[in-house]
């Protein structure tokens, strides 16, 4: 494995990689390589690592890539990853601390241990706690940001912020962040506010978050737990790769019906197939590349919109080059 230790240089204490094939790192088990990858050791080191980049070099934070399509041709730069590093979940007076690499369903088993109602949803998201805060992730009337008092960031200057849900633009799976907004650097607020309107999301990322939710009951929601994951057992195709919803669903409607009135269902490219059970899904039936993929995406999207004229909008993320 293409894996060095990067120890000696710069008190770095993570793991760099070259050539790191990203199919290892997604839901979907297809696509390019990055060409570097780093795990850090820790928060700090991640802060480290990121001051230690050269300013252009492009920076991805990735979770569980339960979102994501990275096409074969792979990713130029950095990807970095969270999950297994930035690891630590515990409470915090009245709420619940998690870094960004803890998965959705831990906290979700978490909140139910202690007495907190609210997080079973994030049960079924089977990405990590930045993953959800950087799409919005939510299911069954749940939303990440809607139980969210707080989050942390980190920018590849290594300065950390507080942020709230008043510092973004938050809608169903999107979450921007607002020009031009305060934050809590030393700079002074006009220092910061420049600095902030600069940002992109891709600039500033999640490290962690403080969920705020009502007392509940455990049994409760344990049950309701049991009750969501029957429910996708039932309904979506978990016994092979796939990214979850490939689209939004468009206002008053769902893109798997859409898709399955065009009679796509079952559509094959290469290794990639248009579920059966659930339109909205893509699956990977065993050698799927990254453009078979894009393929299937591209032809629902464009069947929907000559049939229904409805431009579906992408929820999957699709990042590098292709081949
Ligand atoms: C079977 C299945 C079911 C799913 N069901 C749902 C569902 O019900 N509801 C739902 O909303 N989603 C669902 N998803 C999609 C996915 O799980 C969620 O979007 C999840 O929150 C993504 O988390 P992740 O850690 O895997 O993110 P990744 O796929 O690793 O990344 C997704 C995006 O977030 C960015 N990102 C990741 N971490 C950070 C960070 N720390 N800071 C800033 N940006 C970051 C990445 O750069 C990328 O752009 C499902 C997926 C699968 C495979």
């Amino acid at each position: 494995m293409n894996m060095v230790k990067i120890e000696n240089r710069s008190g770095l204490r993570g793991e760099l990689k070259r050539n790191e094939p990203m199919a290892k790192h997604t839901s979907w088990r297809a696509g390019g390589c990055a060409d570097r990858a780093y795990v850090p050791a820790d928060l700090d080191d991640l802060r480290a690592f990121l001051v230690s980049l050269p300013q252009h070099e492009p920076v991805c934070l990735v979770g569980l890539g339960s979102n994501l399509l990275v096409r074969d041709g792979g990713l130029r730069g950095t990807v970095i990853f969270t999950h297994g590093a930035l690891k630590l979940i515990r409470l915090e007076g009245n709420a619940i601390y998690a870094e960004a690499g803890v998965p959705s369903p831990r906290v979700a088993r978490f909140a139910a241990m202690h007495e907190f109602a609210g997080a079973e949803f994030m049960a079924g998201i089977p990405g990590t706690v930045g993953g959800a805060l950087a799409m919005n992730a939510g299911c069954y009337g749940g939303e990440t940001w809607n139980i969210i008092e707080s989050v942390t960031t980190l920018d590849r200057a290594g300065q950390q912020r507080q942020r709230t849900r008043a510092n973004y633009d938050i809608g169903y799976r999107t979450v921007v962040l607002k020009a031009g907004n305060g934050g809590s650097g030393a700079g002074g607020e006009a220092a910061v506010a420049a600095h902030a309107a600069r940002l992109t999301p891709h600039e500033e990322w999640f490290i962690a978050a403080r969920f705020k939710l009502p007392r509940g009951d455990s049994v409760k929601s344990r049950a309701t737990i049991t009750q969501l994951l029957e429910r996708r057992i039932a309904t979506q195709p978990l016994n092979q790769p796939n990214a979850g919803s490939v689209f939004r669903n468009p206002q008053g409607d769902y893109a798997a019906r859409l898709i399955e009135a065009c009679g796509l269902k079952g559509m094959v490219r290469g290794g990639a197939l248009i579920s059966d059970k659930h339109a909205n899904f893509i699956v990977n039936t065993g050698s799927a590349r990254a453009s078979d993929i894009e393929a299937l995406i591209a032809a629902a999207h464009d069947a929907v919109m000559q049939r229904f004229g409805i431009d579906l909008e992408r929820e999957v993320r699709i990042v590098g080059d292709p081949a």
